[in-house]
């Protein structure tokens, strides 16, 4: 008899579902949800960016193109690396970096993981991480070491160095950070760079939401101009992954980018040869239209919700001021006697929506909300979270 199920690989049966589904699968039995749980901007995609790849529909741009990405394309995010990061020299002019367009961050960080992680290799992963991170090196056959981060969220030399071995391969890096908006300094950057270099690890520097920074300073070697910190301004032992899908609001277009040593990115290509093929192509040539628009409206909306976050929630509830991307993580008041997820449940109860702590972390002790949200559902869900921190 047919059983599909004997057909699941073991590796896919490693995988647990996502917590995050399960929230957005409550979400749907809720008639107005104050939803609070949602990873991606609230406002559109900017209009120059739809025509250009409407254009290039029009114009006929609809078949593969090469692996590595349009050159228009490779071209713009090949001059912004080296106007960001002057360490940096690409390989097209006696350097050693190189670039390639990918499907989204989520596609070049698989491939990124495929191409360096393999049986036994131990990666390092700041703990509470992006959910993704974990599935995709135990995917590629590797360890998972959880770098305890509470309840500063920050990552110290102190943190990292216990849990360096000799298959320490990788080290996954996520500033501005998903779930906690913490934003890493220039000394922590600096560190952590320090560090990949003395003890030979690559450094995965996942900087998706570099653009909702609200904690930028000055780079060395990097003009007056303040950004957000990058230890890609430190050395060059890493890979630097962004992205369109935040920034544009573009998630489902799929398309970001990675920069890093040619050996690497090249087999990064070859494998995105054999499975995403290329990113899709009008969400390319969007993405060269993307480039050019300024987006800082936005991300000036964005840091008056967190300041709205803030102001709600503090005295209420324990916080570390998120600086970027565009959450909050708050601890649940340990006299509630609650886990985070009991405590998910019971705003569900009242309608609004949030991700337990669980779901990105070992501890099950804060939860996180987005404030991607317009104003008015925002403070909708603040009121209902102090009400819920009310002592009874
Ligand atoms: N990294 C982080 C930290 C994220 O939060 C996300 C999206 N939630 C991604 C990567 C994936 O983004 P993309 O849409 O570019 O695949």
């Amino acid at each position: 008899m047919f059983d599909p199920e004997s057909f699941i690989s073991a590796r896919a049966r490693a995988v647990d579902a996502s917590g995050i589904r399960r929230v957005f699968d409550l979400a749907a039995q809720l008639a107005d949800p104050i939803n609070l749980s949602i990873g991606q901007p609230d406002f559109d995609v900017p209009a120059a960016v739809k025509e250009a790849a409407i254009a290039a529909i029009r114009q006929g741009f609809n078949r593969y193109t090469v692996t590595q990405g349009i050159r228009q394309l490779q071209d713009k995010v090949s001059a912004l690396v080296q106007q960001e990061l002057p360490l940096w020299k690409p390989a097209a002019r006696g350097g050693s970096f190189e670039t390639l367009i990918t499907s989204g961050v989520s596609g070049g960080l698989m491939l990124a993981i495929l191409a360096c992680v393999g049986p036994g290799d131990e990666v390092l992963i700041p703990d509470p991480y992006f959910v993704m991170y974990k599935h995709l090196v135990t995917l590629a056959g590797g360890t998972p070491v959880y770098i305890d981060t509470y309840p500063d969220f920050r990552l110290t030399p102190e943190r990292i160095e216990p849990l360096l071995t000799a298959r320490t391969r990788m080290l996954l890096f996520n500033s501005p950070a998903n779930p906690t908006g913490a934003v890493a300094d220039n000394q922590t950057c600096q560190q952590v760079a320090d560090l990949a270099a003395r003890h030979n690890f690559l450094l995965v520097s996942d900087e998706i939401y570099d653009e909702f920074c609200h904690a930028k300073a000055p780079r060395p070697g990097g003009g007056p101009t303040p950004r957000c910190p990058s230890p890609a301004a430190f050395g060059d032992h890493m890979l630097v992954f962004r992205g369109f899908s935040k920034t544009y609001a573009m998630t489902g277009w799929r398309l970001g980018w990675a920069a890093g040593p040619k050996p690497i990115i090249d087999q990064m290509t070859k494998l995105q040869q054999y499975s995403f093929v290329c990113a899709p192509s009008m969400a390319q040539f969007g993405g060269v239209a993307a480039l050019d628009v300024d987006m800082s409206a936005f991300v000036e909306q964005y840091r008056c919700k967190r300041d709205r976050v803030v102001q709600a929630l503090a005295g209420t509830y324990e916080m570390v001021k998120p600086c970027g991307a565009f959450y909050a993580f708050p601890k649940v008041p340990e006299r509630l006697g609650l886990t985070a997820s009991q405590f998910a449940e019971h705003a569900i109860a009242r309608s609004v929506l949030l991700i337990p702590g669980s779901v990105f972390s070992s501890r099950d002790t804060h939860f996180r909300i987005s404030y991607a949200c317009d104003d008015k559902m925002l403070d909708r869900g603040l009121d209902v979270l102090v009400d819920m921190a009310r002592p009874v």
